[in-house]
């Protein structure tokens, strides 16, 4: 029988993650670290487990927790969001992507998306039967191309996918960026949904620039959080959007309907742990000494980056090494040498080959050492 995604695939990430636990190499592909969450946290969550919180939380998530993110908004972003109705806890920022997605692209709409993008866009569009159109970003920098974007947009255009600090390519979009897209989204109805899991990993003194800054943003933005990425537990999938009420309140409805709410001690553990903010605060740093540590020791190599300004991905380019097609060699890279990546193509237009791999730096200085060891063997 026909699913509604005949043409869905298994995720590059699961396919690389097998096949580095199979080869048993060093794993730079799937983005999570192989260092441990906070004891703190842990205990945490065992504490609020310990305390009865066992049972469903409320169905938009704990007030103290909503609170915390409230206020973070405020003061790093200088946006006031109602706590009650303009927040919800979501199973990972995918969840919240999915709800977003799936809440307001219509049959025939049609969902502007940046090249090279997150994987799960595309297949959340095509669910709801939506059409995604690509604009390539250009460049070095992944710039956008604001005459290309200009012309994608028309009536039928529901929604535009942003995503900044950029997976995969560690690029991101600063206020000028922003500013631009304010004014070319004025005077229109289209929502923007703005996917920013890597907001605290950004690097060299730069600053996020959330949509929730911009007030001609913030008032059609629908902004995807994710703990996982911050707090160095991806495994317990728990994120969180955001978004003015007339969106959060047919967002919440898609919730309801897929898992309607997600894990209470969990809920507790952040509402303690996000009383100090330096928890996040510090995050950029710490992964800033990560990507220069792996970058110094890859400097002498074949492999050329260009240096990620945030995530904890560092994009780097083989062509001066071998012209094979991106996933071969990054299965090659696995199977002979014993060193996981992710091959870009799979984020880009049509799959179009780069000749270049990614690798998340979200890992131990001794993690770092080997795979560069493997990189500098091959060049
Ligand atoms: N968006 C981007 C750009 C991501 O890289 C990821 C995670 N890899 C997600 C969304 C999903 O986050 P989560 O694991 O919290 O569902
Ligand atoms: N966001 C992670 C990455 O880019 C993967 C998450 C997933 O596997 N869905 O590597």
């Amino acid at each position: 029988l026909p699913s509604k995604l005949p043409a869905g695939k298994t995720s590059i990430f699961s396919i690389m993650s097998n096949l580095s636990r199979k080869h048993k190499t060093i794993d730079m592909s799937q983005g999570f670290p192989n260092f441990e969450t906070d004891m703190k946290l842990k205990e945490l969550v065992c504490k609020a487990m310990k305390d009865g919180y066992n049972q469903y939380p409320p169905m938009n998530g704990i007030p103290e927790l909503r609170e915390q993110i409230v206020a973070k908004f405020d003061n790093l972003y200088g946006k006031k969001y109602d706590e009650t109705t303009e927040i919800i806890f979501t199973a990972g920022a995918t969840q919240a992507l999915y709800c977003a997605i799936t809440a307001f692209v219509h049959p025939g709409d049609e969902v502007i998306v940046f090249k090279p993008a997150y994987d799960s866009y595309e297949p959340d569009i095509k669910l709801a039967g939506g059409k995604p159109v690509f604009v390539q970003l250009k460049g070095e920098d992944f710039k956008i191309d604001w005459e290309d974007l200009e012309q994608k947009i028309n009536s039928k255009t529901r929604m535009i996918v942003i995503n900044t600090p950029h997976n995969p390519t560690g690029t991101i979009l600063r206020e000028a960026d922003m500013l631009k897209l304010e004014k070319l989204l004025e005077n229109t109805n289209i929502i923007l949904l703005s996917d920013e899991v890597y907001e605290h990993l950004i690097f060299d003194g730069e600053q996020h620039q959330s949509a929730s800054k911009f007030p001609g943003l913030a008032e059609r933005a629908i902004v995807c959080a994710s703990f996982g990425k911050t707090f160095h537990n991806t495994g317990w999938k728990m994120g969180y959007c955001v978004a003015p009420e007339i969106l959060m309140k047919e967002i919440i409805k898609f919730h309801q309907a897929t898992v309607f709410c997600v894990n209470h001690p969990m809920q507790r553990a952040f509402a303690e742990y996000l009383k100090e903010p330096e928890h996040y605060l510090e995050l950029g740093d710490f992964y800033q000494e990560k990507r220069d540590k792996f970058l110094e020791l890859i400097k002498d190599t074949r492999f050329k980056a260009v240096i990620s300004k945030g995530t904890y991905f560092q994009v780097l380019d083989y062509s001066e090494i071998t012209d094979e097609y991106d996933v071969d060699f990054s299965k090659r890279l696995i199977t002979e040498f014993g060193l996981a990546s992710i091959p870009v193509s799979v984020f880009n237009i049509d799959g179009k080959d780069n000749k270049q791999l990614r690798f998340c730096f979200a890992k131990t200085d001794d993690t770092l050492e080997k795979a560069a060891k493997i990189l500098n063997r091959i060049s």
